[in-house]
């Protein structure tokens, strides 16, 4: 049996993350285990690499912006080329209400760089919007889209480079519990003891914590689409990222195309989701009433991936409640690569015992004070 001080389950943006930060701060021997070949098979490598900060719950919306700051400064300097581009985003809006509420957030989150743009201002910035009839938007000028595969790569060199071990192919298949406390993880080839286990599965979290025999609370997967495709209208490669807030549906350009989501939502198992028609249809239906001069855009290729999230699609990180050593960085939800390196910095706190004030919004202690009204003193234990 091998031994370490904490073991990770997962090498997406989660797991990553974690590693870098926990093997940053010298957190003794730290051992990723992730079950593909390849870092980021599944949403960590085929998200829509949107560094995105308009966001109104403010606990997430901090967590972007520290992790788009880092995205620009020193992920692109860890990785020895930019790996951001400053596109800006545009959150849209053709509904009154809708429009008042982004209005609102646009002028209360002024000095963190939003503001308010009248429907003439949007179509001067995206000419193909003009048949839109919106209302306005929120334009928020720092964010833009991310090279996901190289921050992925800024974190898991990271990490090794601080001494951490990572493994490819190593799917954690079973877990040791002495009492209530998490002992030794065993995956496809190796055995370790550990102090500590992160979970960081993603949309399989849930699998790893039947594995560890807690059932504090149950995740869910929803699928996504992502489209690549050519309107007739010219593409300018230096739009913004434009959502849809009444609609719900996304563009941003690729190249000489558009990457578009009908963001569907859709809840699925944990295993890799296939592409479905009816997203297309979905997509068609929805460029057409919120977009319409993108209402003919040419499809050339498509795919689909999990968003997971918890009960209360807030994000999962912390201790869990009845497992000592066993901690949760789950249900990241469609933010999990903007904010990643803001939630590593907190799972590595959470593993370390620290910053009980800052976590206390994302801790998993919260379902288990749902259940019985009140907080066990095991939510405490480390
Ligand atoms: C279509 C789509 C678009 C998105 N767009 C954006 C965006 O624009 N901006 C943004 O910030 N976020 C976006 N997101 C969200 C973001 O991609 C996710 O929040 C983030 O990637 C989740 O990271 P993760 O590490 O939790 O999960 P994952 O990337 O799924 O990583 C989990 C890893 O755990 C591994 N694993 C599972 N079980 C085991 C096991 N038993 N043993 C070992 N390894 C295991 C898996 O192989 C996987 O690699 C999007 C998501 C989707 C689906």
């Amino acid at each position: 049996m091998n031994t370490a001080d904490v073991v990770i389950v997962g090498g997406g943006f989660a797991g990553a993350a974690t590693a870098f930060h926990l093997a940053r701060r010298g957190a003794g021997k730290i051992v990723l285990l992730e079950r593909e070949a390849i870092p980021g098979k599944h949403a960590s490598g085929r998200n829509a690499a949107l560094g995105f900060t308009s966001i109104d719950e403010p606990e997430v919306a901090a967590l972007a912006r520290e992790g788009l700051a880092f995205i620009r400064g020193e992920a692109s300097e860890l990785a020895g080329h930019v790996i951001f581009r400053p596109s800006g985003s545009l959150l849209v809006a053709s509904a009154h209400e809708t429009a008042a509420r982004l209005r609102a957030q646009a002028e209360a989150q002024r000095d963190q760089g939003l503001a308010w743009w009248s429907a003439d201002e949007i179509v001067a910035a995206v000419p193909v919007l003009r048949d839109a009839r919106l209302l306005g938007g929120v334009w928020s000028a720092g964010d833009g889209v991310v090279d996901i595969h190289a921050l992925l790569q800024v974190y898991l060199h990271g990490a090794r480079a601080a001494g951490a071990v990572v493994r490819y192919r190593a799917a954690v298949t079973a877990v040791d519990c002495h009492g209530e406390r998490v002992v030794a993880v065993h995956s496809t080839n190796e055995s370790w003891s550990c102090g500590a286990l992160v979970n960081a599965a993603g949309a399989w979290a849930g699998q790893v914590a039947r594995l560890v025999g807690t059932r504090s609370f149950e995740l869910e997967p929803r699928r996504r689409h992502l489209f690549l495709g050519r309107p007739r209208a010219a593409v300018d490669r230096n739009w913004p990222f434009v959502w849809h807030a009444d609609v719900d549906t996304y563009f941003r350009p690729e190249a000489d195309a558009l990457l578009l989501s009908p963001c569907d939502a859709t809840p699925h198992p944990p295993v890799e989701p296939v592409t479905d028609e009816e997203a297309k249809l979905l997509l068609a239906e929805k460029l057409a009433a919120a977009f319409p001069q993108l209402a003919d855009v040419n499809i050339v290729s498509g795919w689909a991936c999990l968003r997971t999230f918890a009960p209360d699609e807030q994000f999962v990180i912390g201790p869990d409640p009845e497992v000592a050593g066993l901690f949760w960085v789950a249900g990241l939800g469609g933010h999990g690569m903007t904010t990643s390196y803001a939630v590593g910095r907190l799972a590595a706190a959470a593993v370390l015992g620290e910053n009980a004030g800052e976590l206390a919004h994302f801790s998993p202690c919260r379902f288990l004070e749902r259940r019985d009204g009140s907080v066990t003193s095991a939510a405490f234990r480390q």
